[in-house]
């Protein structure tokens, strides 16, 4: 078959270019004398009135007048996109059934990084005297006797004068000025800067990974107990990378959030890393993006949509805490960003490592059938051992009515701050009180356009929907029946905990730690000021469950261990059993021998007994035979269609047509169309539609063509495809 590249050289002047825009596929454009491109060029091209960013994919699809083309408005002075970033573009897009203009968007996420980059202002010494020497002016020429240039902020910065006392000197001819090249966004790490002195298991563990070919494709699941020393592993499978000239991309779950990790990839290379994620301004990201591309950039820490920067040497790919519910994308393309990247591994002949504690049941499945290399480190590194784990059946030994911290936890969490050391309280449900109540009336404060409750968000004074974010005023009297003093809040969240534990705990150093308690640099700032011990008692959501490294902290009370479990979602054990580790896996990560509390009404259930038990085994075996009996994943494919519209009518008829248009195909079941388990959100009513097929079925190109040959949406009807989805709500 002859190349794309190739079949570009019969008709040099005419090529496809994709637009990063939502459109199905590339346009023909007309490629004007003396400009010279190739597939991966990223150029300029005018669509309709204005010009967009796009890149050459190949030779023009159809034959199209010459006359009627336009022509491509400018090549872009970079270099072009690697063959492999291009093809996971189209991967991307025929497997979530994104239009590949969508994804090539998230590849071209800086449009400043095309330009060149602004040279820095520097100034040097001539020789010459000037005539008149002033105090500020001797300074300057002091500082500049090195004979180096020295940029003019630099220059600035170190002698304390104003601008207005360099330019003098360069008129008087004493200093002249030169443009530099800017330096690189970040140094390039240093793979042999602070080499850890690995322990046995560990040396172990990294011996079983860097045996992965470096230049194949190979998968590693580091499955290790929290503590356990993975990421020292990791970055020393990352340096095996760069000292063979390669890139690395580590991904992380909530990089805004860890300060901690950066801090370690510096001390271990000797550098900072090049960040990626959403706190960055459009200057740091446009250097990085540059630098990932021209190859000055060897190391990125990430979120998510790191995975799509244009590197064109990776070889390696890690993503710690591999199993977090943040890797996946819930809007626009609906990715799994642990999918996404063992593709592009693929793709770029790269070695992954999916990094986690409690293992995706998916990935863990990969691992059992030798599909992925399993490297497993099962005790903590030096004295740190397990946390004790117990569960608290809240039926016989729960608190009193009105409060949330059973007796026994309430015991423990005193003996720990007796002892100098941290406690942290537990429950994954922000504001005060989930539920707001009329006693006189029974009235109950939904959304207007959700259907969910206001959640009652004390600190602030406001109830507020979780969903759309729409708030109103802690109300005083009831909205239905005008009663006073009728309204009362029903269970907790976080700040009624918080309530409780200042007057249980009054002299304990409290901190209250979820998403709405601050910007991403408070939130940094807090978790430091732990991690320095400043604070006795941590009580917090999700946020605190996550990666965090607190020495002091050896008692851990989990207020509703139950929480995920209620809804019918085939993923509610696994995603249970993984934050209920992470969260007790806080515990006693120095000497200390941790303990965790469970508090729990279903002390019985498979989760509940795998943590008592620590026998992770137990709930994996458990957990597969379940899905394999219900063919859902890892044994089978699910897809999710959601349609909404304004009237619920409209969004259920247009469900049932779409059902009655489903073509037939082995193995594939429907079920729906149902109500969402949220029916409404945004003042739109959703119904589901979920298909199921066996493992090897192409779901995907299933739904296209279900969706390509069913009656179009119209008017406020939208249907949006989820493959493989990860919630479902
Ligand atoms: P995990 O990533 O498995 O949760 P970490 O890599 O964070 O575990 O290790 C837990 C703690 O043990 C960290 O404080 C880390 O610095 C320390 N540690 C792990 N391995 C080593 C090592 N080889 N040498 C020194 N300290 C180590
Ligand atoms: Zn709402």
């Amino acid at each position: 078959m002859r190349t794309e590249r190739a079949q570009m050289e019969d008709r040099p002047d005419i090529v496809a270019v994709m637009v990063g825009i939502a459109v199905e596929g590339p346009y023909s454009y007309r490629v004007p004398p003396g400009m010279a491109v190739a597939r991966g060029s990223i150029v300029a091209v005018p669509l309709g009135p204005r010009l967009i960013q796009g890149v050459v994919w190949g030779p023009p699809k159809d034959v199209v007048a010459h006359s009627r083309l336009r022509d491509i408005a400018h090549a872009y002075d970079v270099p072009q996109l690697s063959e492999e970033l291009l093809k996971l573009v189209e991967w991307v897009a025929k497997y979530t059934l994104a239009a590949p203009g969508q994804v090539l968007r998230a590849v071209l996420r800086s449009t400043e990084a095309l330009d060149a980059p602004k040279p820095v202002v520097a100034y040097r010494r001539t020789g010459r005297e000037p005539e008149k020497l002033t105090p500020a002016r001797l300074r300057v020429l002091d500082a500049l006797m090195d004979d180096l240039a020295w940029p003019k902020s630099a220059l600035i910065g170190a002698t304390g004068v104003s601008p207005s006392v360099i330019d003098g000197l360069e008129r008087a001819g004493a200093v002249e000025k030169l443009e530099m090249p800017p330096p690189p966004v970040v140094l390039p790490p240093d793979p042999d800067t602070d080499i850890a002195t690995l322990s046995e298991a560990q040396q172990q563990a990294l011996a079983q990974i860097t045996a992965l070919d470096p230049h194949q494709f190979g998968v590693a699941l580091l499955d290790g107990v929290t503590g356990g020393g993975k990421t020292e592993v990791f970055f020393e499978a990352v340096a095996d990378t760069l000292r063979a000239g390669r890139q690395a991309l580590i991904l992380l779950p909530e990089i805004a959030l860890t300060n901690t990790f950066i801090s370690r990839f510096t001390k271990r290379f000797g550098t900072k890393p090049a960040e990626w994620h959403s706190d960055m301004t459009p200057l740091q990201r446009a250097r990085v993006w540059r630098g990932v591309l021209d190859g000055t950039v060897r190391a990125v820490v990430g979120a998510r949509s790191a995975l799509f920067l244009p590197f064109r040497e990776l070889g390696m790919l890690v993503l710690d805490e591999e199993h977090d519910g943040a890797y996946k994308q819930a809007d626009g393309i609906t990715y799994h960003a642990r999918d996404m990247a063992v593709v592009r591994a693929h793709l770029s002949n790269a070695r992954v490592i999916l990094s986690s504690a409690t293992p995706s049941v998916e990935t863990r499945n990969n691992a059992n059938v030798g599909r992925y290399a399993h490297v497993l480190l099962t005790s903590r590194f030096a004295e740190a051992s397990m946390p004790n784990i117990t569960a608290i059946d809240m039926r016989i030994d729960g608190p009193e009515k009105g409060q949330w911290i059973a007796p026994l936890l309430a015991r423990e969490v005193f003996a720990a701050l007796d002892r100098g050391e941290q406690a942290l309280l537990f429950l994954n449900r922000r504001g005060y009180a989930p539920l707001t109540l009329c006693k006189s009336c029974g009235h109950q404060y939904q959304c207007p356009d959700c259907s969910a409750w206001m959640v009652e968000h004390r600190f602030r004074g406001v109830l507020m929907c979780h969903h759309c974010g729409h708030e109103v005023r802690t109300p005083k009297v009831c909205e239905k029946c005008g009663d006073t003093e009728s309204l009362t809040a029903v269970g907790p969240g976080i700040e009624r905990i918080a309530e409780e534990a200042a007057a249980r705990f009054p002299d304990a150093k409290r901190v209250i730690l979820s998403s709405d308690m601050g910007s991403n640099a408070q939130l940094r700032e807090r978790f430091s000021e732990i991690e320095r011990g400043e604070f006795d008692l941590i009580i917090g959501t999700q946020l605190v469950s996550k990666g965090h490294h607190f020495e002091k902290l050896s008692v851990v009370g989990v207020l509703d261990a139950d929480l995920g479990l209620a809804h019918g979602d085939p993923r509610a054990a696994e995603k249970t059993f993984q934050i209920l580790t992470q969260v007790a896996g806080r515990a006693g990560r120095a000497s200390k021998t941790g303990k965790a509390f469970l508090q729990t009404y279903h002390p019985d259930h498979a989760v509940m007994k795998a943590m008592v038990s620590g026998d992770r085994e137990a709930f994996y075996a458990h957990e597969l035979m379940a899905r394999e009996a219900g063919g859902l994943p890892p044994f089978g494919r699910l897809a999710a269609l959601i349609v909404s519209a304004n009237e619920h009518d409209a969004a259920m008829n247009f469900a049932k047509k779409l059902l009655s248009a489903a073509p037939m195909a082995d193995g594939v079941r429907l079920f729906g169309p149902a109500d969402a388990p949220v029916a409404m959100v945004r003042g739109r009513h959703r119904v589901r539609l979920l298909a199921q097929s066996g493992k090897d079925f192409d779901l995907s190109g299933y739904v296209r063509f279900w969706l390509g040959s069913a009656e179009k949406v119209t008017g406020n009807l939208r249907v949006q495809v989820d493959i493989d989805p990860m919630s479902f709500m």
